[in-house]
């Protein structure tokens, strides 16, 4: 049987598409991509003439068995998605899974993650940490994830969108409270890059200033809460409890 290479591209800078990736993407017998449009100029920059296909969010369940159906036959597939590394916030997850179970060797070519580089540079606690991809949409579902987030002592990473920055920041502030340290990564890899750290309250207040801190593609960072703090919550909760099985029959 072929292989399933997935293969990650960048996320703004081109030079930081690997020669390992290149080499993948050209000898792959075909390339599955998440919009062949947007990769399109990507194959073309580096002069790559594998034959491409679409394969998106909406049709990734019907495409699967199509595909590995191709990869039983022996020929290859090199699975990209329009930035970063596939299947963090993207599609692919129905592929790999469906090829794994199907006894398919999946390879993965690593590279570019925006999650991955926020977090190296942002100066938090990077030892621990949990990659919540996007907050829901609306605002209720938004704050009801950062509740549940509110006491964890990991570093928080989350993807936001320009149009949502602000309703995000201040859903944030108001729930981890504006005190919280944070670290805004904004256009990674590019030409207006830009990683800003501050408190929740002074994040907000600067990108709400600044209409040009609003534009581009942004990774948010949030510390979690200290061990100290959380020893501190974990003894009340102790408390509470121990008075609660003292006064239950
Ligand atoms: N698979 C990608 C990865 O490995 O990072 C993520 C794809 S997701 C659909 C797109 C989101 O990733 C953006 O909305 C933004 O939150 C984040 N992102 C992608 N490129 C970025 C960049 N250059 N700078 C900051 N954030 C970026």
């Amino acid at each position: 049987a072929g292989t399933l290479y997935v293969v990650a591209t960048p996320i703004g800078n081109l030079e930081d598409m690997t020669p390992r990736a290149l080499r993948i993407l050209s000898e792959a017998d075909l390339i599955a991509a998440e919009d062949t449009r947007h990769s399109g100029k990507l194959l073309r920059h580096f002069g790559i003439g594998t034959k491409t296909e679409a394969i998106h969010e909406h049709n990734e369940r019907s495409q699967v068995p199509r595909l590995v159906e191709i990869l039983k036959g022996g020929k290859s597939i090199a699975f990209i998605t329009d930035a970063g590394t596939p299947l963090v916030s993207d599609p692919g997850f129905l592929l790999v899974r469906a090829a794994r179970q199907a006894g398919i060797r999946v390879v993965p070519v690593p590279g570019a993650c925006a999650a991955i580089a926020a977090l190296s540079a942002a100066g938090l606690p990077s030892d621990r940490f949990v990659f919540e991809g996007f907050p829901p949409a609306k605002s209720a579902a938004r704050r009801a994830v950062f509740e549940k987030l509110r006491e964890d002592g990991r570093t928080l990473i989350f993807y936001e969108s320009p149009h949502r920055i602000l309703e995000s920041l201040k859903d944030m502030s108001e729930v981890f409270g504006g005190a919280r340290e944070a670290v805004l990564a904004r256009e990674l890899t590019k030409q207006f890059e830009t990683l800003h750290a501050g408190t929740l309250v002074e994040l907000l207040a600067w990108v709400g200033r600044d209409t040009n801190q609003q534009l581009g593609e942004f990774v948010i960072l949030i510390h979690g809460v200290p061990r100290v703090e959380q020893e501190a919550m974990d003894e009340e909760a102790g408390r509470v409890l121990r008075i609660l099985l003292d006064e239950l029959p």
